[in-house]
């Protein structure tokens, strides 16, 4: 085997899937060892370089997982929840580092991950940035410090194809400021306001989410107190920056002991 470790990419076609491929390409560190796109997708069989109107690059497009785990020591996989809880049985069958950049997994999704997290090393996270890292750090500590009467609103903007809401970042800066606040997420959740809703519930974090063009990813976190405001903002401007992180993650993975792992793992934070 080549003495770089190889790296699968999962969902090739997909936004994130070619900024990913890209990134592992330039990388002097890993090297593509396969591209994975579901079954009937016209990119199969077609070398991935040429897909993205480049020139080839010795890799063909694959639609069967188990063939590309075989080659490779990580695989990076930002696709949808069904793929992804596949992908977590497969990765593990083949002790690969499973790199899950996935939102919108429900609790039956998260228990298949976590199962399979018993036997490799996962490293899931809703936001792979090192930005988007540091400001739930920051969230954690300006809501252990601020008292309960501050109201708390995570409030983020994404473009017009993305599916699910509140965004994988949005909950983690929620679940941030939950964890320094001391409460629990899920009883304080406010995401849902539409109508006559009534005051705002004391101690709730609340949710909104603007969805529009091309945006990449903006994010929010709103301390609104009596008098005065604090705002965290986080404004993602490039992919890059998402696909970064995971391939610094496969890297940060390959001699780790199997477990669930997630970017503050990654970056020491
Ligand atoms: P996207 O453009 O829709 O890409 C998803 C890709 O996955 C598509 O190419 C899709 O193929 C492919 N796919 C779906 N099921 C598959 C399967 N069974 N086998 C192989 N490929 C499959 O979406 P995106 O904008 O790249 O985002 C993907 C995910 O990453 C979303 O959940 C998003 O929220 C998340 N995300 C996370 C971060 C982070 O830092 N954690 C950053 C950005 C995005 P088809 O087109 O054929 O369906």
């Amino acid at each position: 085997m080549d003495a770089l470790p190889g790296i699968v990419i999962a969902g090739a076609s997909g936004r994130m899937g070619r900024m990913l491929i890209g990134t592992v390409l330039a990388s002097d560190k890993a090297r593509l060892a396969a591209a994975i796109q579901r079954p009937g997708h016209d990119w199969i069989g077609r070398d991935v370089g040429e897909c993205l109107g480049g020139a080839p690059v010795g890799v063909k497009v694959t639609d069967d997982p188990l063939e590309a785990f075989a080659k490779a020591r990580a695989v990076i996989d930002f696709t949808t929840p069904a793929a992804t809880v596949e992908f977590a049985a497969l990765a593990a069958q083949a002790r690969l580092v499973h790199v899950i950049g996935t939102t919108g997994l429900e609790p039956e999704h998260l228990a298949k991950i976590d199962a399979a997290a018993r036997h490799a090393v996962i490293v899931r996270a809703g936001n792979m940035s090192l930005g988007v890292n540091l400001l739930v750090t920051l969230t954690r500590k300006v809501a252990a410090a601020l008292d309960a009467d501050w109201d708390i609103e995570v409030i983020e903007a994404h473009h017009n194809k993305k599916v699910d809401a509140p965004s994988g970042t949005a909950l983690m800066l929620g679940q941030a400021a939950a964890e320094g606040r001391g409460v629990d997420l899920d009883t304080m959740r406010d995401s849902g306001r539409d109508g006559i809703t009534g005051a705002r519930r004391p101690g709730a974090i609340g949710f909104s989410a603007i969805r529009g063009g091309d945006i990449v990813g903006e994010h929010d976190v709103l301390f609104a107190g009596a008098g005065e405001r604090i705002v965290l903002r986080h404004i993602a401007t490039d992919r890059a920056i998402f696909a970064r992180g995971a391939l610094k993650a496969a890297l940060w993975g390959q001699d780790k002991g199997p477990g669930a792992y997630d970017m503050m793992d990654v970056l020491g934070l």
